[in-house]
């Protein structure tokens, strides 16, 4: 299946989009459908299905892109940020490789979350 997996080709960099950040790990990239301005998916390198699948000495790689990329976020402009994980296609999650969503949000941007 990872031969197929469109984040499996985004990591591997033969499809072609912006790097927001990129760690030994993770790699951070825009959303192609953004719920609001800079909305940026971080995605292991490596093709895990969900949260459960990835290896949790991983973690503290991944909390310091989250900064990272908040951080460059709120100096654009951004006064905060949601994260969102969908785990399982119950729960929304749509692309099989485990994926964090972080969503800057400004006051009155009337960004609404769907699965929360
Ligand atoms: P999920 O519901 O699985 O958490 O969300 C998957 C997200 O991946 C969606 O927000 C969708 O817009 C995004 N997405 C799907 N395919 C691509 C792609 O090829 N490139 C990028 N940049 N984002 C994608
Ligand atoms: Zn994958």
């Amino acid at each position: 299946m990872e031969g197929d997996c469109v984040f499996c080709k985004i990591a591997r960099k033969e499809i072609k989009t912006e790097i927001v950040d990129e760690s030994e790990n993770f790699v951070a990239f825009p959303d192609a459908n953004p719920v609001a301005e800079g909305h940026t998916l971080i995605i292991p390198k490596k093709h895990f299905t969900n949260l459960m699948d990835l290896p949790s000495d991983l973690g503290s790689e991944l909390v310091d892109m989250v900064k990272r990329v908040s951080e460059k976020r709120m100096r654009e402009g951004a006064e905060g940020f949601n994260l969102v994980m969908n785990n399982f296609k119950v729960a929304g999650q749509v692309v099989m490789h485990a994926h964090l969503h972080l969503i800057p949000r400004k006051k009155d941007d009337g960004v609404r979350l769907r699965t929360i």
